[in-house]
């Protein structure tokens, strides 16, 4: 029989070799999936022995189950896990990345159509600074700041103008 398995019980977390109470010999499945993906990698489907073991200590009796399998199995199923972690990191990375040149994106059109309002406006000032500089005598005072002002009225103009 060997030396019997020294492990943790899930229950009450006493390590010891707990006792075996049923053992299923015949090959286990998982299901179909698990099958395939074994297959693809170790060229069979997962196998495993399954007993059930009795917490030996007193106080406790929890029963839990326990596999042995091929190393193989293990190996397989680990790197997987390490691969999916992997992918997971990625996608986020790309997601990350994604995000931000989004938000650069809308920064960048927002900055955009600020300084077309600007240009708009400095266009406007500079169509009524050339002309009133044409239209005007020169012996006539100008203000300048006038013309540019924007939030001058009509009245202004005429009395700037007489
Ligand atoms: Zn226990």
């Amino acid at each position: 029989m060997g030396n019997a398995l020294e492990i943790k019980c899930p229950y009450c977390g006493y390590t010891g070799k707990h006792k075996v109470i049923k053992t299923v010999h015949q090959p286990y499945k998982w299901n179909e999936e698990t099958d395939v993906f074994f297959k693809d990698r170790l060229g069979k489907g997962l196998s495993y022995r399954l007993r059930k073991k009795k917490c030996v200590y007193s106080l406790c009796k929890g029963e839990f189950d326990t596999v042995e399998m091929l190393r193989d199995y293990l190996k397989v199923m680990a790197e997987a896990i390490t691969d999916l972690d992997q992918s997971k990191k990625q996608e986020k990375m790309f997601k990350n990345k994604v995000i931000s040149l989004e938000e650069e994106i809308k920064f960048m059109r927002k900055q955009k159509a600020d300084l077309e309002i600007k240009l708009i406006i400095q266009e406007e000032k500079y169509r009524r600074v050339v002309t009133y500089w044409q239209a005007a005598p020169i012996e006539k005072s100008i203000s300048l700041a006038g013309v540019e002002n924007f939030q001058e009225n009509e009245e202004d103009e005429e009395s700037v103008e007489e």
